[in-house]
């Protein structure tokens, strides 16, 4: 989609020097404002803008990208525990209208959330 900052990464528009995976459906790519050591973000190469838009056609790309995130995350040796985040909406603190997974590691995270 035009203007939108992950379909340009996606489309190697905006040159990316962190790629961690890619395959014909799904990119993922280190955070530019990384919020743990590991902080990845996985995404399907479709344009889908937040999880409202998810329905019964794109739902199992979804689910392939948490096959692709425990992938990640092995190969990331983060055997104690992470976090796949998903922030939908203003609310949320949804910033980049392209639907993306936050896959967090390598500290020790609180709950609840801030
Ligand atoms: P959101 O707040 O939408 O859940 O997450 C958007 C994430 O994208 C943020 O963590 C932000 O640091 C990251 N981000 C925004 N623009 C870029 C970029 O151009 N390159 C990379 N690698 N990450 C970006
Ligand atoms: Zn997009």
């Amino acid at each position: 989609m035009k203007d939108c900052i992950f379909c340009k990464i996606i489309s190697g528009e905006i040159p990316v020097k962190n790629k961690v995976f890619e395959d014909d459906k799904v990119f993922a790519f280190e955070d530019l404002n990384p919020q743990a050591p590991v902080h990845i973000l996985i995404v399907p190469k479709k344009h889908i803008a937040c999880l409202n838009e998810v329905n019964q056609e794109n739902s199992e790309l979804l689910g392939y990208i948490q096959l692709v995130a425990s992938q990640i995350a092995k190969q990331k040796n983060l055997e104690g525990g992470y976090r796949l985040v998903n922030n939908c909406g203003a609310d949320a603190g949804q910033t980049v209208l392209h639907i993306h997974y936050h896959l967090l590691g390598g500290r020790i995270f609180a709950w609840p959330p801030g």
